[in-house]
């Protein structure tokens, strides 16, 4: 006998992207001990926790502490109590209708976008943008969905669509039949957006071809603008085709506390192999209560407290903190005459390369020339190259420097 792995994960390419990010900034700072690097890659808030939040944190972390009021396993789908506030604030606010047993409470949407394939047949087809986040990539070719990487660096069985400045990165419908597409808006290394009109076109197409949408909403807490939904079920008919991710971790600073949540409305329908519907929810609720035992209840208490009027209050001024970052970086890039797009509804900045330099050359023309670390828009796929991503998560001095720096460069 012996152990049989899952070769899939063979398939995998390594994590290539920030592990060389790291080395080269590594290196680096060997030769240039004093300087002072600025790191503009990260894609995790910086900001700590608001008082109303931590409060409500606390609280519950003390009735732990007191037989009367602790509280042992919860509902593997989340507390009503939490669930009930994100209806209300999410979703009744943009004229959607849920119930509760509509959203499963999680700790995280990359777990959530990265499990829910579980519930779906292994033949299914799938569709991805270019660029991606790779959590939706790899997570079919761990499942098996895919074959191997080929040399243009997509994997043979996945379809890609292209997201650039050609198509002012709305990605175009497939034009080849599939079942399932995950979308990502705001967008998550390009920092673009859908409008109503553009996202409509997917769920039409969805429900013409019985298809199904898997849409990460995780930035719609940076939204700026008056024509981007704020939930794909702003969409007529979007309830019978879509399945939405959201989360705590970028809007409300909790990518260290962890929770999210998960929309499988009722309406939403699959098939079993005899062409049978069969409703999905069930099975993604049979899935969680079986693998997942819930988020803790100090966690959930303190993502309730988010929606507090207090609470509100304080999350809006980091946000518009972060998205003032975001401002600069767009105008002194702007201003210095490269191509921008992004960071308007989105605190990423994605930058067309000057003088068609490949992402890693302009990567290293930023750390050499000016001390600022980007992210390679390669990383993210085949239609990244020739573009760098830049966040927002920063402080103000240090976004300023940074463009102060990059300012002085020439192209
Ligand atoms: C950060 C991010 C998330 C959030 O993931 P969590 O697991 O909730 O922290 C989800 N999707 C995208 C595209 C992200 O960038």
């Amino acid at each position: 006998m012996v152990v049989k792995i899952n070769e899939n994960y063979l398939k995998l390419k390594s994590s290539y992207l920030f592990v060389e990010v790291a080395r080269r900034e590594a290196e680096f700072r060997k030769a240039n001990p004093d300087a002072d690097i600025i790191k503009m890659g990260i894609g995790d808030v910086t900001k700590p926790l608001v008082p109303a939040v931590i409060k409500a944190f606390h609280a519950a972390v003390d009735e732990m502490a007191d037989a009367e009021t602790f509280m042992g396993y919860g509902p593997e789908q989340g507390y009503d109590f939490l669930a009930e506030e994100i209806i209300e604030n999410e979703y009744k606010t943009y004229g959607i209708d849920l119930d509760t047993s509509e959203v499963f409470i999680s700790d995280g949407a990359k777990s959530d976008t990265a499990n829910i394939q579980d519930i779906f047949g292994i033949d299914n087809k799938i569709a991805v943008t270019d660029p991606v986040y790779t959590v939706y990539v790899d997570t079919n070719v761990m499942a098996g969905r895919t074959g191997e990487m080929k040399d243009d660096g997509m994997y043979e069985g996945l379809t890609y669509l292209k997201c650039n400045s050609e198509n002012d990165f709305v990605p175009e419908l497939p034009s080849e039949p599939v079942d399932i597409i995950y979308l990502c808006y705001p967008n998550n290394p390009t920092g673009t957006t859908l409008t109503k009109d553009q996202l409509k076109v997917f769920v039409d197409y969805a429900k013409e071809n019985n298809a199904l949408i898997l849409f990460d909403a995780a930035y719609v807490a940076f939204i700026n603008e008056d024509d981007v939904p704020h939930s794909i079920y702003e969409i007529e008919g979007a309830k019978e085709v879509a399945i939405e991710f959201k989360s705590f971790s970028k809007t409300a600073g909790f990518t260290g506390t962890r929770c999210a949540y998960t929309v499988v409305p009722k309406e939403l329908m699959g098939y079993d192999s005899k062409g049978n519907e069969v409703e999905i929810n069930p099975l993604w609720n049979r899935r969680q209560t079986t693998k997942f035992n819930g988020v803790s209840y100090p966690v959930q208490k303190a993502a309730e407290a988010v929606y507090s009027d207090e609470g509100k209050k304080q999350i809006g001024e980091i946000i518009e903190y972060y998205m003032e970052n975001a401002k600069i970086i767009r105008k002194s890039l702007t201003d210095l005459g490269l191509d921008v797009y992004g960071g308007v509804s989105s605190p990423y900045i994605w930058v067309k390369t000057p003088n068609d330099m490949d992402s890693w050359a302009f990567f290293d023309l930023l750390l050499n020339e000016a001390n600022v670390i980007g992210t390679p828009g390669s990383g993210f796929g085949p239609s990244g190259e020739g573009y760098l991503r830049l966040t927002a998560f920063n402080t103000l001095e240090n976004t300023k420097e940074a463009m102060d720096r990059i300012s002085k460069l020439e192209f």
